[in-house]
């Protein structure tokens, strides 16, 4: 055993893996608001959504459970690579000579290299069980779409994936990934949609967008009853199926003899923060232990520091309920950005509720200095992060480079969502000086609010 002093590493026996998730929606002190019909102006209730998801997963998106059991065949699966290390960063702590103690959570260690696949295996499970036969989703740069791609493999379920097309055309790895799990990959938008041939009827040149595949990947599954819709990011009940991360987290900080004061995550959707996050907040809100909570957003894409907290589709076609969070508008088309995971428009209603209440902040960080901040971290602790997960790895070295500064010895903890070993186009790029810094300019997000549904709930 390695005494206190030089423990780099936390591994949470396997037969310790948390058996259920944590759902949030049990400890806030207020409710978040209702999702509502775009015809009717009114709340939707669960038969609404039939036509999209399994009735477990509803049921998981409106539960007001605190526990949610993980089934049996989900946590089989999840064994091959959970529970995933807890990380003490010492070298990174010495190179930047600081007094704060570093943490990070491994997700790289999922076959697809992210934490996406925690959801995806569950979302999975469910449609088998429910008797679905083709599942449809999106994909930005494929880090979901493989997720998927492997889960239905997994379980038996055709995959079908609507690819946002300038990924399709530059990202052929994650494509190549998810062919070799069996799925099919259309560049979105697509001649197989209605919604699809319009857009290429108005725009042939669209680069394509993550709001778009999904109205291509909605509407496939909304007129075949065979055919459900999952989603990788932004509902409840994905939130929920991240939880595993945290409730590991709380596990493996109690066999460091530590807690963070400050826990942080990237958002693009919000679930590998949500994933982190979501259990220490409970924690709090239960009384349990105080901790600050950041969730950090590119500069390029900053739904929750510069967009609006309103009702808006979660798509470009407007086919989606309503939501009510923090949003670009759906009519946003995000620049073009390596970090392809958090170019959405929109923000996960529950982190959006939370950010609301204050049990949370958010911050964006532009891009070269998110590779720059990055590249020291790889260099330090050897793993290249995603170009998603670079944004989560920059602030926590912020964070820590200000204790450097005060002399406070501050516990930080942030989530390395997944390594970036399909994605090292970027740092060949950011090396190569062809990054700039790109704010988004204030009168494109004022022109796709204007665009925001009208609707006062
Ligand atoms: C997709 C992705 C993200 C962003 O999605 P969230 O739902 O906000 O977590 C972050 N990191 C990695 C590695 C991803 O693949």
């Amino acid at each position: 055993m390695p005494s206190d002093e030089e423990q780099t590493k936390y591994i949470l026996p396997e037969d310790q893996m948390p058996t259920h998730w944590y759902n949030i929606a049990a400890d806030l002190p207020t409710p978040a608001p209702p999702v509502i019909h775009p015809g009717t102006g009114q709340p939707i209730g669960p038969p609404d959504l039939a036509p999209l998801f399994p009735m477990a997963l509803i049921m998981q998106e409106v539960s007001q459970d605190r526990e949610i059991e993980i089934p049996e065949a989900v946590r089989e699966v999840y064994k091959q690579w959970r529970p995933c290390p807890l990380f003490r960063a010492r070298r990174l702590e010495k190179a930047l000579g600081t007094p704060a103690k570093i943490y990070y959570k491994y997700e790289g260690t999922s076959p697809v290299g992210s934490h996406k696949p925690n959801t995806a295996v569950a979302q999975a499970y469910y449609n088998k069980i429910e008797g679905t036969k083709v599942i449809t989703t999106e994909t930005g740069a494929g880090q979901w779409g493989s997720s998927m791609a492997m889960a239905c493999a997994f379980f038996d379920i055709a995959c079908r994936v609507f690819m946002v097309r300038i990924s399709f055309d530059q990202k052929p790895y994650r494509k190549g990934l998810m062919q070799a799990f069996g799925a099919e990959i259309y560049a979105s938008p697509s001649e197989e949609t209605n919604f699809g041939r319009q857009v290429l009827g108005e725009t042939p040149d669209t680069p394509g967008s993550l709001g778009m595949a999904i109205s291509e990947a909605v509407e496939q599954a909304a007129t075949d009853p065979d055919t459900k819709y999952c989603l990788g990011s932004v509902l409840n009940h994905v939130m929920t199926h991240q939880s595993i991360i945290g409730l590991e987290c709380i596990e493996q900080m109690k066999m460091a003899g530590d807690y963070p004061d400050i826990v942080i995550g990237c958002a693009g959707g919000g679930s590998n923060f949500a994933g982190i996050a979501f259990p220490f907040i409970g924690k709090m809100l239960r009384g349990e232990g105080d901790v600050r909570v950041i969730a950090v957003e590119p500069a390029a894409c900053p739904s929750m520091t510069r967009g609006t907290y309103a009702f808006d589709f979660g798509d470009t076609g407007m086919m989606t309920p309503l939501t009510k969070m923090h949003t670009l508008g759906s009519s946003f088309i995000p620049p073009p950005l390596h970090a392809g995971g958090l170019r959405y428009h929109g923000m996960s209603p529950m982190v959006s509720h939370l950010l609301e209440l204050g049990c949370i902040e958010a911050t964006s960080i532009p891009q070269v200095d998110t590779f720059e901040l990055a590249q020291q971290f790889t260099r330090a602790e050897g793993i290249l992060p995603a170009p998603e997960t670079a944004h989560a790895v920059a602030i926590a070295m912020t964070e820590a480079m200000e204790c450097a500064r005060t002399g406070e010895e501050k516990t930080i903890l942030f989530n390395l969502s997944g390594h970036g070993h399909f994605d090292v186009q970027a740092y060949i790029d950011f090396n190569g000086g062809k990054l700039s810094n790109y704010e988004y300019p204030g009168e494109l997000i004022e022109a796709a609010q204007r665009k925001l549904p009208p609707v006062d709930a």
